[in-house]
């Protein structure tokens, strides 16, 4: 049989092994590229394989770019690896979220009674397999809203996890966006196997792209410093008496997204692991 080589990221730390925010800093950014493991049994060195080389060099770039308030270095490296599927096969596996399962093809558990559902997605480009904190908390505040008959707008969809969920969740009309062309093929492989076609469609566009039209909900999973940039444009896409689901951002920045979003009302957010969900819903929704 020949060898399998996994194309993998070594990532090793000059000064000693990175502290718990620039590790959760590190990981929130290898999660954009859906990591397949993660090996940091090495204090110094992490090794992170990739579904493809492609994917991670995307991942190589994007943590070349960004100021680590640790050294970081960066090598791409194929690691000879016969067990390799099947070790990150055990190591990508399902995540449940209230009534709501997110599982990758090879984990997807059988038979599930109602009322739980299963989201399936396959590792890609898309940010959002469930394992990282803000996709759960939208996940979350989704299944505490109402959506039976209702729009709703996914700004920054990434797999289409959550424009999928909202779906199944008995949204009417379900729009994903993203800037980010392959998150929008990726949202839409996962739309097609997911059976909620007829409901959802998913678009190439950023948040501020003119046309697009408001939404009794809108989720926004991005980042902190966005959802201020952009709070204007994101605000204009929630249709009057409609819901806005923000995450993406840490306790640290939780106050400046609220303040940027005050016109909204004063939200109720969630939280996992330092991670913050905040959900705008005006008093018409409340029931
Ligand atoms: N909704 C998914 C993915 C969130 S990751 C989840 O909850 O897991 C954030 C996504 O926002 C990425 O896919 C990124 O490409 C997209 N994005 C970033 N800036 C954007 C913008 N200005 N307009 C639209 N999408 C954007």
């Amino acid at each position: 049989m020949a060898e399998r080589r996994a194309p993998a990221l070594r990532l090793s730390f000059r000064d000693g092994p990175p502290a718990d925010e620039a590790a959760g800093l590190i990981l929130a950014l290898l999660d954009d590229h859906a990591p397949l493991a993660i090996d940091d049994s090495a204090r110094l060195a992490w090794v992170v394989y990739f579904a493809s080389p492609r994917i991670r060099d995307a991942a190589g770039a994007a943590l070349a770019s960004a100021r680590w308030p640790t050294e970081v270095n960066l090598e791409a490296v194929d690691v000879p690896d016969e067990d390799w599927a099947a070790r990150t096969q055990r190591e990508l596996t399902a995540v449940r979220v209230g009534d709501l399962v997110v599982a990758p093809p090879w984990d997807v558990p059988s038979p599930v009674g109602e009322p739980t559902r299963v989201i399936v997605i396959e590792p890609s480009m898309g940010f959002g397999s469930g394992h990282h904190e803000s996709t759960r908390l939208c996940l979350r505040a989704l299944q505490e809203l109402k959506l039976s008959g209702r729009t709703v707008l996914d700004i920054g969809t990434g797999s289409g996890v959550l424009a999928v969920a909202a779906a199944m969740l008995g949204a009417r009309d379900v729009l994903g966006i993203d800037a980010d062309a392959d998150a929008v093929q990726a949202a839409r492989d996962t739309v097609e196997r997911n059976d909620v076609a007829d409901r959802v469609r998913v678009q190439h566009a950023s948040l501020d792209e003119p046309s697009l039209a408001p939404a009794d909900v809108v989720l926004a999973n991005l980042t902190g410093a966005l959802l201020q940039r952009s709070a204007g444009a994101v605000g204009r896409l929630v249709a009057p008496g409609g819901v806005l689901v923000t995450s993406g951002f840490t306790v640290d920045d939780a106050p400046r997204v609220r303040d940027a979003y005050k016109s909204l009302g004063s939200p109720r957010t969630l939280d996992e692991n330092s991670w913050v969900a905040a959900i705008f819903e005006s008093r018409t929704q409340r029931t």
